[in-house]
């Protein structure tokens, strides 16, 4: 879909009219294409003091496999983490200098003060991040920290994170990672998800990784030989979740209703998957996806993307419409995760993602039903996220919240309200379907067994219930 205001920007006149007038400035942003390196920069890393170096040590092997070209700040005590990794980090010399990455491990911050040592390390380089750049902080998870000082230390990194992102601009993206003791291996995947141009149209997100089982994968084609199962496959953000999970070497079983066969045959057929024809909510979805499944060994992901709008403001709104929201987005995924897991359809180590939505997160005008089953999404993922990890079989199950992603959906949007959603972003722009597609590849990973229970936005940080 085309964005006329953000292809005006671009030009050299439209750059000086948006500069003169105040108005937002969108960039062109980095995504993801094959044969390109995974960090298109230089990283600059730094680290609070303090004894515990388990983080620091993970961040230095992760970059010294990725070949990432790494900066510190001389005198930063990274640099023993980095060169134990083999990494002979560059010096940072000042202000000629430009990163891509800014990497902080704040694991060791324990009080109010020592939060000083992420005002310097970011303040002297913020304006030497180069065009969607990646800022990232790691922290400990405030939740699992007794001392009270070091929990509001701890937690004081969200607010840090989130302002930079609203800062920096120019497709600069901040995410705040905690990690929870001992789950330092499980850093790869999302690490490598935060510093690559996948993540495009994520910011302001604070992600945990905690314990999992840790999987070796072909970074190359982390999913290959994977069965995975897409809902409502046939088009839109579905389509480019299937693709994408393709790109990356897995089968994709495309599923939609009927009516979209043929468009479903289309996608499939490009990818080199199969498809499933059913409607999600007939009694026998469940058997329907478990018979398609057991012709290849079963499932090793589920997404659950299909899902509908019928707006009306509540006054207006009749039980029709009630009903059919919430027993497609949300009773529908209840309903089939209990079936594929009481049947072992889903393998061990298997990964569940949902697609919620931040009108689940911060509600909005006219969506009572669609935004009670985006919210019922994220109950159900914080519930079943509880009960994986007692069943101890290495599965995981996340969610993606997409913001205002430029779809069929988002088009039949009035003008004015559509150009709102648009730009009341840190990206001043809508985002692709496959910038959700990326975030969802990336949970659906083996080498995401430590990401369980998260809610990750997809929305460029937008203001919506941020
Ligand atoms: P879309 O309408 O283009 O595609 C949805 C697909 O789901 C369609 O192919 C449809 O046939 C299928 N589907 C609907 N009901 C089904 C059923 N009962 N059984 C099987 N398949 C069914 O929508 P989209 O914009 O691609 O959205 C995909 C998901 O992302 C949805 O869950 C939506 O709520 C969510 N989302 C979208 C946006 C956005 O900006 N587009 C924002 C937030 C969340």
């Amino acid at each position: 879909m085309s964005d006329r205001y953000g292809d005006f920007v671009q030009s050299s006149i439209g750059k000086k009219v948006a500069k003169n007038l105040g108005l937002p400035q969108p960039v062109s942003l980095d995504r993801f294409e094959s044969g390109q390196r995974l960090v298109r920069g230089s990283v600059l890393v730094g680290r609070a003091e303090g004894d515990d170096m388990s983080v620091s040590n993970s961040v230095a092997r992760i970059l010294s496999d990725l070949h990432a070209e790494v900066y510190v700040n001389s005198r930063d005590d990274a640099k023993d983490a980095l060169i134990e990794a083999g990494i002979e980090a560059k010096a940072n010399t000042g202000s000629k200098d430009k990163f891509k990455v800014l990497l902080f491990d704040a694991s060791n911050i324990s009080n109010a003060d020592q939060l000083k040592q992420v005002y310097e390390f970011f303040h002297q380089v913020a304006r030497s991040v180069e065009k969607s750049g990646r800022v990232i902080i790691i922290g400990r998870p405030p939740e699992d920290i007794d001392d009270v000082q070091t929990a509001l230390a701890q937690r004081s990194l969200e607010g840090f994170v989130k302002s930079v992102g609203k800062e920096f601009k120019r497709g600069i993206t901040a995410q705040l990672i905690y990690v929870a003791k001992g789950s330092e291996k499980n850093l790869d995947s999302a690490l490598r998800f935060f510093t690559s141009a996948r993540s495009a149209y994520v910011s302001g997100q604070v992600v945990r990784v905690g314990a999992g089982n840790t999987i070796d994968i072909d970074w190359s084609q982390p999913l290959a030989g994977k069965t995975m199962l897409v809902t409502g496959a046939s088009r839109g953000i579905g389509e480019a979740i299937a693709r994408v999970l393709a790109r990356e070497g897995a089968h994709v079983i495309c599923l939609d209703v009927p009516q979209q066969q043929a468009d479903l045959q289309n996608v499939a057929s490009e990818i080199s998957g199969s498809t499933l024809t059913v409607d999600i909510t007939s009694a026998d979805a469940g058997e329907q996806i478990a018979d398609a499944a057991q012709k290849r060994g079963g499932l090793d992901a589920i997404i659950h993307n299909a899902g509908v709008t019928r707006d009306k403001t509540l006054a207006n709104m009749d039980e029709k419409k009630w009903d059919m929201v919430i027993d497609i987005n949300l009773n529908s995924v209840a309903e089939l995760n209990k079936y594929l897991l009481e049947k072992q359809v889903l393998k061990d180590d298997a990964r569940i993602v949902c697609v919620s939505s931040i009108s689940g997160i911060a509600g909005n005008l006219g969506q009572t039903n669609y935004a009670t089953s985006k919210a019922g999404v994220i109950g159900l993922v914080d519930a079943t996220a509880r009960q994986l990890a007692n069943e101890g079989k290495g599965m995981t199950i996340n969610a993606v919240a997409p913001g205002f992603i430029e779809t069929q959906m988002t088009e039949a949007i009035p003008f004015a309200i559509r150009e709102a959603g648009r730009r009341m972003n840190s990206m001043s722009q809508g985002g692709l379907p496959v910038d959700v597609a990326e975030t969802i590849a990336w949970l659906a990973s083996p080498a995401s067994g430590g990401l369980n229970g998260n809610t990750v936005r997809v929305c460029g940080q937008s203001m919506l219930g941020a």
